[in-house]
């Protein structure tokens, strides 16, 4: 499995944009990787994890289109990862010779309230809107999307919906996508125990990075959980672990995470990086 980092920072970007805290400044100034986008990941280049503002500038980014993808799967309804208003250039006059003759999207009510709601203020086109098909789906409950088993998993996030992170599986390797969340619930642990497959690539929340609230991990946190994960035999020595989510409020530049992140065996992503497991 190949996965690609579309999107690599918290909430309101990295710098944000009304911005002008020292973070932002330092982040601004040394460009490249401290240069963070809106949360979203592509799988194998075909399946898509969040719908962010952004999704067309990394489009943009990565010289591809979206036409093809025919699974998208929805962690919550925070705009950094889910702007349905975008979906109404997905055919008619806006989008031709698409491969994907529908989208289907997976996600808690919420994902479909918002979607729903969104279109009835701001109507679409029929065609569109039929090519959209929308899943509800519940945490611990798997369902197949293509060629992958998709586990939802529950999130310590986003207290007021029933915030989804997931297991994607392919037949023969996992990925365990754990953003955003805080330290996961001993509920969800117990569940990845009994999951009965290694993980070969485990990508972490860390937007808290040096700070501690509800919600989201810390980079301790995360350290702490690539060590359990390890221990209790859910990953081996050659799994792959990525953090992710990185906000200016506990962070510095790329550079900076990547020192504290030194000898931990994690990735520090960036925009458009590469992970294949
Ligand atoms: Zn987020
Ligand atoms: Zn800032
Ligand atoms: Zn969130």
């Amino acid at each position: 499995m190949e996965l690609k980092i579309l999107g690599s920072g918290g909430g309101e970007g990295y710098p944000a944009l009304f911005c002008e805290c020292e973070h932002c400044k330092a982040a601004r100034k040394a460009g490249g990787k401290s240069l963070r986008s809106l949360s979203q990941t592509l799988i194998d280049g075909k399946l898509l994890i969040d719908l962010p503002a952004a999704t067309h500038a990394h489009c943009l980014a990565g010289s591809f289109s979206l036409g093809h993808v025919e699974h998208l799967l929805i962690t919550h309804t925070h705009a950094d990862h889910y702007v349905p208003e975008i979906l109404d250039t997905r055919g008619g006059g806006f989008a031709h010779n698409m491969a994907a003759k529908k989208l289907n999207i997976y996600g808690n009510k919420d994902v479909t309230r918002r979607f729903n709601g969104t279109f009835e203020l701001f109507p679409i086109g029929k065609e569109i809107r039929e090519s959209i098909v929308l899943h509800e789906v519940h945490a611990f409950e798997p369902f197949t999307a293509g060629e992958y088993k998709i586990t939802p998993i529950k999130a310590c996030h986003a207290f007021e919906e029933d915030a989804l992170n997931y297991i994607i599986d392919n037949g023969k390797t996992a990925l365990l996508y754990l953003v955003d969340s805080g330290y996961p619930y001993e509920e969800t642990l117990e569940y990845l125990k009994s999951y009965g497959k290694k993980f070969g690539c485990v990508v972490m929340d860390a937007t808290r990075g040096d700070a501690y609230y509800k919600g989201h991990m810390n980079f301790e946190e995360n350290k702490k959980l690539k060590a359990y994960l390890l221990q209790e035999g859910m990953c081996d020595c050659t799994a792959k672990f990525v953090v992710t989510h990185i906000t200016h409020n506990h962070a510095g530049t790329h550079e900076e995470v990547e020192k504290y992140f030194a000898g931990s065996g994690i990735i520090v992503a960036y925009d458009g990086c590469d992970v294949k497991f």
